[in-house]
């Protein structure tokens, strides 16, 4: 397990790879956020901006998601997996949005986790990104870097990797970690291929 001091040179190290990590989904407004978290399981960001950017300027209020036809929304998602139950939960989250939060977009976890598709994860993601509220959402990247990086076990689900994080990361620097950790496993020390021989915490990385 790395110590506080530790993550602060891998810390240092992330700033000078990914100064201006941020997240990559397309939105515009804050519910299409919502959308497109719940679009992105076992997808990738580019594959669900894709798609996105047609189906947002198609109906560019929750109003006009809330009305369309179901099978219009599967068509505008086919190229994503998942697409049919993706679909009905679109039609959930516009839904529930416009007839229960007077289509406000709550920042309340257990709130937003009343919308389907929208667990712990994407919850976490959507109150760090729409509300700037401290969290360390941990997806497929930050659970292969904190493997590598012997900060969690391979037995650990992602809310024990999670609390572990937030053990060595100060809060203040929660939502940064979160970007620089994913683009670090997008960009850098990738499933396939990482980038071994240029990496500068190796001596920390037990893969
Ligand atoms: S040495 Fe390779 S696997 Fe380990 S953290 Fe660096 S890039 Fe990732």
């Amino acid at each position: 397990m790395l110590s506080k001091e530790q993550f602060k040179e891998v810390s240092r190290y992330l700033d000078s790879l990914f100064p201006d990590a941020k997240c990559e989904l397309f939105y515009s407004q804050d519910y299409e956020l919502v959308i497109a978290v719940m679009l992105s399981a076992q997808t990738t960001d580019k594959s669900v901006n894709a798609v996105t950017s047609h189906l947002f300027k198609k109906y560019p209020t929750l109003k006009s998601l809330l009305d369309a036809d179901i099978k219009d929304i599967e068509n505008e998602i086919q190229s994503l997996g998942l697409y049919k139950n993706k679909a009905r939960n679109i039609k959930g989250i516009a839904e529930i949005l416009y007839h229960e939060f007077n289509s406000v977009l709550p920042s309340d976890k257990n709130e937003l986790q009343k919308l389907p598709g929208i667990g712990n994860k994407s919850a976490g993601v959507i109150r760090c990104e729409i509300f700037k509220i401290p969290d360390l959402p941990v997806d497929t990247h930050i659970i292969r870097i904190s493997n590598r990086l012997g900060i969690a076990k391979s037995s650990d689900e992602p809310i024990d990797i999670e609390r572990k994080l937030k053990k060595i990361i100060p809060e203040e620097s929660w939502i940064k970690s979160h970007h620089q950790l994913i683009h670090f496993g997008r960009y850098f020390c990738t499933a396939r291929n990482p980038k071994c021989n240029k990496c500068k915490i190796k001596k920390y990385c037990k893969n």
